[in-house]
């Protein structure tokens, strides 16, 4: 608490830095695409644009930052360097602006013309590589960077470091848990770097391990679903474990795109392509289901696909 005087008033202000937002977002019920269901099953999304950099990514990009300033990997006059053109990109660069830690991203020129506009906006140094390289052409680039200047970067690796699955660990998993009151009894997420599934998906089986994980995953390699990995052809993460879900669910592109509109104008859920995917992945479970609780994730809104004209019709 601060204290402020004014003239001959004396006002408390609660004084709260952007990383004391991140998480504890609301549990929303769906409403109207669950209507064909029986009253004895429920379907929750997590809607994790509420954080303040706009996605599920705040999380694992603060817990990345902490534990490398906490282990002293990131110190004054290190560039924090990883490769994104995503969500966890506009969350480094977010707390990076607050927090004075200066954000180097590679990412391929193709990237939305929203997110490249984002990360300009939030002073991120951009190196914009070959689109025909795609992702793997941006991890190039971090590589030769690194080993040209090495003691210049701190190399953040969504992929690998175990911080990203552990934010899920110690705040999505527990979140839902209480959020539920421990009823939940199945949990469903797309997998990008895998750290939601992986961080969450482990807590909760600590909790009850009758909980089922199931991963939604895009049918084919060239999906469009941005922020999912189709994992069959794509390298795995470091921080993958493939056994850890209980089952796997192909989710169609179209199909993610018609829940998109509906989430849109159905629950005025207006969200990303993820989280389309995420619903009608959830919804086939519950389908099946005669009872149960089942939550999923909703990683971000809508509005950074809002160039996606094929989307909108
Ligand atoms: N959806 C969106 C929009 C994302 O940005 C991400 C992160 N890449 C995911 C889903 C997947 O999350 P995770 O990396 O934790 O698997």
């Amino acid at each position: 608490m601060n204290t402020l005087t004014l003239e001959k008033k004396t006002v408390d202000i609660h004084m709260e830095s952007l990383s004391d937002r991140v998480g504890n977002t609301p549990l929303l019920p769906l409403h109207r695409v669950t209507l064909n269901l029986p009253a004895s099953v429920s379907v929750y999304a997590k809607a994790e644009w509420f954080n303040p950099g706009g996605s599920i990514k705040d999380r694992a990009a603060l817990n990345i930052i902490r534990s490398a300033i906490a282990s002293g990997e990131l110190r004054p006059g290190k560039r924090l360097l990883d490769s994104t053109s995503g969500n966890t990109g506009i969350a480094y660069a977010t707390f990076g602006a607050a927090m004075d830690i200066p954000v180097t991203l590679a990412l391929p020129e193709n990237a939305s013309e929203e997110r490249i506009s984002i990360l300009r906006a939030l002073g991120v140094e951009l190196i914009l590589t070959d689109a025909l390289e795609g992702p793997e052409g941006s991890m190039n680039a971090v590589r030769e960077m690194l080993e040209k200047s090495p003691e210049r970067y701190f190399y953040a690796n969504q992929y690998g470091n175990p911080a990203n699955w552990m934010a899920h660990y110690q705040s999505t998993g527990p979140e839902i848990f209480a959020q539920t009151a421990g009823q939940i009894t199945h949990f469903v997420a797309g997998l990008g770097t895998s750290g939601t599934m992986m961080g969450t998906g482990r807590y909760l089986k600590d909790q009850n391990p009758q909980i089922k994980l199931i991963a939604g995953q895009p049918t084919k390699s060239m999906h469009g679903l941005e922020g999912l990995k189709h994992m069959l052809s794509a390298e795995h993460p470091a921080i993958y474990d493939k056994n850890l879900p209980d089952r796997y669910l192909e989710i169609e592109t179209e199909a993610a795109h018609e829940m998109v509109r509906r989430l849109a104008r159905e629950e005025g859920l207006f969200v990303g392509l993820s989280s389309g995917a995420a619903a009608v992945a959830a919804l086939r479970v519950a389908e099946k289901l005669e009872s149960g609780v089942v939550v999923t994730v909703f990683p971000d809104a809508g509005y950074k696909y809002l160039s996606n004209k094929e989307l909108w019709k």
